[in-house]
């Protein structure tokens, strides 16, 4: 199994009105892969670097072209995506984990995979260096750049910053100096909850929260950016009175992690917070798990309540109510 240490570069639109809406909402298009491949212990077996060509976005962003020093001529010049793609699964090959600096460039990767009618959730289960990094060097900030990290760790600069296959290496050196064993083997844990929030809306002034997994005001959850759907939710998830999961999902966008939150803020009013998140394998067995929890604890009631029915004194009518199973 190796570890694939793996930087993006992506350019974007040149201003909001020409950003892609079809097939998906397109945040950035990649144009630039590079990678670093470890065994398990960390050792350097192979890079990799390919240009990639933008079948979109193919003038270069000015700030872009800034910040990675890729011209328009260079653009040019790459592979189309689905090839760039195919060498890079290749090169990976069937037994890997990506490692990134930071949760974009996944989104990013699947964004652009679906964009090309391929599989979004390829190298999903990745693991998010910052995270490692936070634990074990600088617990103090809520941001963390690659480039703090390299100075943190006095990693020699010596290569042009924000190339992909630079930031690929230097994440690489990050790893070299930080205790990776330990790191992964507490990764799940350091990972549940961290995910970016994409949207945040606060209800305020709500007089009764038994009823906010079925009022629109809170079940009817948009999709983020410029999509006027309003997400399919799921079933709603109980974790206590005040606080509710569901994973809701739009036909374009995808499934995406919503969180109410509820708080008292007097003494017959509550605020409610709406968190939205992208969804992830995690996110989703997570949910699916605790769901399962809930029917058994709903399935537990309603035996309890049924035994109590049947019972000598109550003299009940139903003896064989198995048939209501189904609208459990
Ligand atoms: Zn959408």
């Amino acid at each position: 199994m190796y570890y694939i240490i793996l930087d993006m570069e992506w350019n974007q639109a040149l201003d909001r009105a020409h950003t892609v809406q079809q097939p998906i909402l397109l945040r950035g298009e990649i144009i630039q892969i590079g990678a670093v491949k470890a065994d398990e212990h960390f050792n350097l077996v192979d890079t990799l670097k390919i240009n990639v060509a933008p079948k979109y976005y193919k003038k270069m962003n000015r700030h872009v072209e800034k910040i990675t020093g890729i011209t328009n001529e260079m653009l040019a010049k790459g592979e189309k995506f689905p090839e760039a793609f195919k060498r890079l699964k290749e090169w990976c090959g069937e037994e890997f984990r990506f490692i990134t600096w930071g949760f974009d460039d996944i989104a990013m990767l699947a964004d652009n995979l679906e964009l090309h009618g391929l599989d979004r959730s390829y190298g999903s289960d990745y693991v998010n260096l910052q995270l490692i990094y936070k634990n074990q060097i600088d617990n103090e900030r809520v941001q963390w750049s690659l480039a703090d990290a390299v100075e943190r760790l006095q990693i020699p600069m010596d290569a042009q910053a924000h190339d992909a296959m630079n930031d690929a290496w230097f994440t690489y050196q990050v790893c070299k100096r930080l205790d990776m064993e330990k790191g992964l083997a507490e990764y799940s844990g350091m990972s549940a909850g961290q995910r970016p929030v994409i949207a945040r809306e606060i209800f305020r002034d709500v007089a009764d929260i038994r009823t906010i997994t079925t009022d629109e005001r809170f079940t009817a959850v948009p999709c983020t950016d410029e999509c006027q759907n309003t997400l399919t939710n799921g079933e709603w998830l109980s974790m206590g009175a005040i606080r509710k999961t569901n994973i809701c999902t739009c036909p374009k966008h995808g499934e995406f992690l919503v969180k109410l939150v509820c708080k008292r803020a007097a003494a017959d009013r509550w605020t409610v917070t709406r968190s939205i998140y992208r969804s992830d394998e995690e996110a989703k067995s997570g949910y699916l798990k605790k769901l399962e929890k809930q029917h058994a604890a709903i399935e537990r009631r309603r035996a309890a309540k049924e035994a109590h029915l049947n019972s000598p004194e109550t003299n009940s009518e139903t003896e064989n109510s198995d048939d209501d199973n189904s609208t459990v």
